[in-house]
């Protein structure tokens, strides 16, 4: 989705970036990723959510600096959390960490103008740098909240999903109460040894948990994050 406006100005750029995006997915469907990820990633302009200076390593498979010490994550790490979150049509899905509001802006390619994407920030220049990124992209099913994230976001809950972008010390408990049953989970806990975990409520409520292999995030700092860093 791109802001009308932007669609002549940027045409010639957008199509020299989207080659290379085509090439970067070629090897995620190598990986296995799924076909609806894949069609939601090539849809996202990832070079239009990296710093200005980045943009020419926008589709390399790799975290990018945004600042503050923070990423936006690798593509790779993208596709596997919304893979295994399995978003479709009309969720309502909370992110934990916008950063960039790129891996929002795939999500919400997922869910589609009936869904939406509550994302939450702690940190306010990100909260502005992923508003702006989404609205010249022309996300309008994307809301950017300046929140600690850690305790969710009772205003909108309950969740078809949710998605956390930091690594926890361990599972936050608002984030289990705040996902419908019938929900998905994915969330990196850990601290140097992290691990992205996939947790589902059933229709009756029970909670499972599994592990879904190593993982490299920034810390979730907040009430029921890490203290401080
Ligand atoms: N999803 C992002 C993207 O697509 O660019 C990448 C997120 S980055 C790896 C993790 C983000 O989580 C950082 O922007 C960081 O400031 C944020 N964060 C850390 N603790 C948080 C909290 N308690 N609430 C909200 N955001 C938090």
């Amino acid at each position: 989705m791109i802001a009308e406006e932007d669609l002549g100005k940027e045409k010639t750029e957008d199509e020299k970036f989207e080659a290379r995006r085509r090439m970067l997915l070629d090897g995620l469907e190598a990986m296995g990723v799924r076909k609806k990820v894949l069609e939601a990633m090539l849809r996202v302009p990832r070079h239009r959510f990296v710093r200005e200076d980045m943009k020419k390593v926008a589709y390399i498979d790799t975290p990018l600096d945004i600042g503050l010490d923070q990423t936006i994550s690798a593509p790779h790490m993208v596709a596997i959390m919304c893979d295994l979150l399995e978003l479709s049509e009309g969720q309502k899905v909370l992110e934990v960490g916008a950063g960039s509001g790129y891996n929002a802006a795939v999500m919400a390619e997922m869910v589609g103008k009936t869904g939406h994407v509550y994302t939450l920030e702690r940190l306010e220049t990100l909260v502005n740098y992923a508003r702006e990124k989404l609205k010249k992209t022309g996300y309008e099913n994307v809301t950017v909240l300046h929140e600690d994230g850690s305790a969710g976001c009772l205003k909108y809950a309950p969740y078809d999903r949710i998605s956390v972008t930091c690594a926890a010390p361990e599972v936050p408990n608002p984030l289990i109460e705040q996902l419908k049953p019938g929900g998905i989970m994915v969330i990196p806990v850990g601290d140097y040894f992290q691990e992205l975990i996939l947790i589902k409520k059933d229709e009756r409520g029970r909670v499972t948990k599994k592990t879904e292999g190593g993982v490299l995030f920034v810390p979730l700092i907040g009430k029921y994050g890490f203290r401080h860093r």
